[in-house]
């Protein structure tokens, strides 16, 4: 499949494994289960300071995040913080009460964030603070600023939250480097720079990529109050005055990127198709167009094939619209299984399919395959098993358009199924429909 989306959880791998360390046995219980829920990472627990220190010999440089409480028996004082930190693992932080001393002490240890463990809520945002922490491994950020020691403040808060950081020390460099790692989404960008200001740096990156895709974050020491609005005018997501929080930065960047996370999963949802996961119309007409696009340039070689299952409204009606829907998954998963990467396979509409071949060498041969494939596939259901087959209408001429393309492969589909069904037609434009010969 072309897409290489990722879902809204990000990077994260089912290798991770998180230390929760709690004395309240209720709270423990309740913070990993939160963090189960939404991520795929695996839990482990401590009750005091002694058994983190167990686990943390046991699981070496295999934890990838630690939610540490402040207040433990045989740690009253934070102490567990430096322990962990000494490990270079990412830490947030579980407190019952909050002096501004201990605030600043804690920060200053270089901590995720702290959260306050007084109900429901904050549980569920240190499990969404996990999920992003965790998530962030090898997103990469790119930081722009013509002073390095801020480049260097920014990148090392960054990696707190364990992004990836690139530097550019100016807006020219930025966008060569954007040019380069189009996998970058999020870009923090000083206001004053020589070379070009970051205004202007915001313009030029929004002639590429849009807001929902990279979100751009503006930085500026600069008192002008009307900065803020021209910047996010200009296209960027929000803005940061100097000095600020640490805290803030992090609340900030964190929004951001669960925005474009959100964004990105209602974005592929829509271009999905609930029952069988294959890509849904919506899906194919925008990615077939770029394909076709560069057909017509002659760069490729397009297949377009309609598929559809046949007697289908019969399985309905005798064994049931649950049984049909089973025959959808399965016919599905069959052609799923045949088509190569970089072709293109869609539900088009209730039981028929789309897909779109790339370069296709020896068509008769990888149609037969998808019949085949199809008609060897059992549908098993809680009243027995059945078997159902397709047919397959297939154009392989360029034509003016991906949709005239689309209706000649109908055209050889109904040939197809006059012809008895379970075969394939493949359009021959030079002679007439009426005289097209089916295969198979
Ligand atoms: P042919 O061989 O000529 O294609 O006949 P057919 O019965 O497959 O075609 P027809 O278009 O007459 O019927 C298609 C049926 O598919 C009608 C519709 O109720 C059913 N259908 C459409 N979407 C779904 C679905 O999501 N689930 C189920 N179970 N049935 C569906
Ligand atoms: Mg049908
Ligand atoms: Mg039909």
């Amino acid at each position: 499949m072309p897409d290489t989306h990722t879902q809204a959880a990000g990077n994260q791998s089912p290798a991770d494994i998180v230390l929760v360390v709690e004395d309240s046995a209720a709270i423990l219980d309740l913070i990993a289960a939160n963090i189960e829920e939404i991520t795929e990472a695996r839990v482990i627990k401590a009750k005091s300071l002694a058994e983190a220190r167990v686990l943390l010999d046991r699981w070496r440089d295999r934890i990838t995040l630690a939610v540490l409480d402040l207040n433990l028996g045989d740690a009253p004082d934070g102490e567990i913080v430096a322990v962990v930190r000494a490990r270079h693992i990412p830490v947030i932080v579980l407190t019952g009460t909050m002096s501004e001393a201990m605030r600043e002490r804690v920060m200053r240890m270089n901590v995720v964030d702290y959260v306050y463990k007084r109900n429901a809520n904050e549980i569920s945002y240190v499990a969404s603070l996990a999920r992003r922490i965790l998530a962030n491994c090898g997103q990469k950020v790119l930081v722009v600023d013509d002073t390095a020691s801020f480049r260097g403040y920014l990148a090392h808060l960054l990696k707190v939250h364990r992004y990836r950081v690139i530097e550019a020390d100016g807006a020219v460099a930025a966008l060569d480097i954007l040019k380069e790692h189009p996998e970058i989404r999020l870009v923090i960008t000083d206001y004053n720079m020589p070379d070009m200001d970051g205004m202007e740096l915001v313009c030029r990156i929004r002639e590429q990529r849009d807001r929902t895709r990279l979100a751009i974050i503006g930085v500026s020491g600069d008192t002008d109050a009307s900065l803020t609005p021209r910047m996010l005018k200009a296209g960027a997501n929000d803005f940061l005055h100097k000095p600020f929080q640490a805290e803030e930065f992090y609340c900030r960047i964190t929004q951001n990127m669960d925005t474009l996370d959100y964004v990105r999963a209602i974005r592929d949802a829509a271009q999905t198709d609930f029952l069988t996961g294959l890509h849904n119309r919506n899906y194919l007409f925008e990615h077939a167009e770029r394909l076709f696009n560069n057909a017509q340039r002659g760069h490729i070689e397009l297949s377009v094939a309609m598929l559809d299952i046949d007697h289908f409204k019969r399985i309905n009606d005798s064994r049931g619209h649950a049984a049909g829907d089973s025959a959808l998954k399965v016919v599905a998963q069959a052609l799923k299984d045949e088509v190569r990467d970089g072709d293109l396979l869609a539900r088009v509409g209730g039981e028929e399919f789309c897909v779109v071949g790339v370069n296709v060498s020896d068509a008769d041969a990888m149609f037969e395959r998808y019949r085949r494939a199809v008609e060897n596939a059992t549908v098993s259901t809680p009243e027995g098993e059945f078997y159902t087959t397709i047919s397959i209408g297939v154009c392989q001429q360029l034509q003016e358009s991906f949709d005239a393309m689309l209706a000649t492969a109908d055209a050889a589909l109904y040939v197809a199924k006059h012809a008895g069904r379970n075969r394939y037609v493949i359009a021959d434009l030079e002679t007439p429909e009426s005289e097209a010969q089916p295969a198979a």
